[in-house]
């Protein structure tokens, strides 16, 4: 099995290059993406295997530019599925096998070999480099149930929205009392608010 594309110092580079700079959440994000392809046995992320690897981020930090540039998964491609859960965490999904792996970064206060001082630290962010996988991650096997409309690919499905007159890509629609909704226009939860009205 081929797994220089899988080199740490290499991956590592990268994401850093990315990243614009070296941060525990990029040497952790580098680690637990290696982990991660290789215990579903995904060797080539970005060659052979591109097309068989889907990644879910649960935070919209440093961690997920690593995820990013060590897998070549991204948002764009629908290969990167981004939960802003704020955790340190990430699944692998083999497309191929099914296969997948959830990893989560441990709790700090259970890190023995590590004071709070070197986890705020950036200086200190390649303590992290050294620490065995054991010491430093969670991993569970779990399922991930894809569905096609989530898989890349042309929008299966585009509708409009009874409200808001916007188009719905890829089946995100809500149906209530026979009218298509846009999520926001069916929960009123949007993340922005108008500042004219009348525009
Ligand atoms: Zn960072
Ligand atoms: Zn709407």
């Amino acid at each position: 099995m081929d797994t220089d594309n899988l080199d740490f110092e290499t991956c590592l580079e990268k994401a850093k290059a990315f990243h614009g700079g070296l941060c525990a959440g990029i040497t952790l994000g580098t680690r637990m993406s290696i982990l991660g392809l290789k215990a579903v046995g995904i060797n080539d992320p970005k060659g052979q295997d591109r097309k068989n690897i889907i990644v879910f981020a649960e935070t919209d930090r440093c961690v997920t530019d690593a995820l990013l540039a060590t897998t070549g998964c991204h948002p764009g491609k629908r290969t990167m599925k981004i939960f802003d859960y704020g955790k340190m965490a990430a699944t692998f999904v083999n497309l191929k096998t099914g296969k997948a792996v959830r990893i989560v970064v441990k709790d700090k206060d259970r890190n023995k070999q590590l004071n709070n001082e070197q986890l705020e630290k950036p200086p200190h962010a390649n303590v992290y480099a050294m620490i065995p996988d054991e010491d430093l991650f969670n991993i569970t096997q779990v399922s991930v149930d894809l569905k096609p409309e989530d898989l890349p690919g042309k929008p299966l499905q585009i509708v409009i929205c009874s409200v808001c007159g916007e188009r719905i890509m890829d089946k995100r629609e809500v149906y209530r009392n026979g009218s298509i909704l846009c999520k926001p226009c069916a929960d009123g939860g949007r993340y922005y608010t108008l500042v004219d009205p009348g525009q």
